[in-house]
């Protein structure tokens, strides 16, 4: 009983100190010239030139190696964009034609069983934009991944 009157004594001891604090602080700064202003215009400055030299670091390194480079080198990029987006073209071509069978084993001649695909299976026919399966034989125990065209009314992924 007499631990908890100390406390609730000690409690109003602080409330009393915040109350004269806060009240020689505000009468403190009544009297005094703090130039807040001022403090608050240089804040806002130095917010101003971080983002200025942000702003610089960024287009420095995404914009001006665009605007400084030589012509040739932006037809080189463009050359091997394209030679890629044709090599990409040429390996799913590739791809469907060689997994375009029956479903029979390539090893025994046994009927094929469709199994799940496993992430990267799927994460490859949707990067290729094709329809795959993936098949396995029971008798040898082979298994394949196959590429089909994608067709509007198979939408397997
Ligand atoms: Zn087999």
């Amino acid at each position: 009983m007499k631990d908890l009157r100390n406390s609730k004594e000690h409690h109003n001891y602080r409330n009393e100190l915040t109350i004269t604090g806060l009240l020689l602080g505000g009468m403190a700064l009544l009297y005094t010239d703090i130039p807040f202003h001022i403090m608050i215009q240089t804040f806002i400055q130095h917010i101003g030139s971080a983002t200025a030299a942000v702003k610089q670091f960024f287009v420095s390194i995404f914009i001006e190696p665009f605007v400084q480079m030589e012509f040739s080198d932006f037809v080189g990029i463009l050359m091997i964009t394209i030679s890629f987006g044709l090599m990409i073209v040429q390996i799913r071509k590739k791809m469907i034609s060689t997994s375009y069978e029956s479903h029979t084993c390539p090893l025994c001649d046994s009927k094929l069983h469709r199994i799940h695909r496993n992430r990267w299976q799927l994460w490859l026919s949707k990067a290729l934009y094709l329809s795959s399966g993936y098949f396995h034989c029971e008798t040898c125990d082979h298994s394949s991944l196959r590429f089909y065209q994608k067709t509007p009314h198979l939408r397997q992924g």
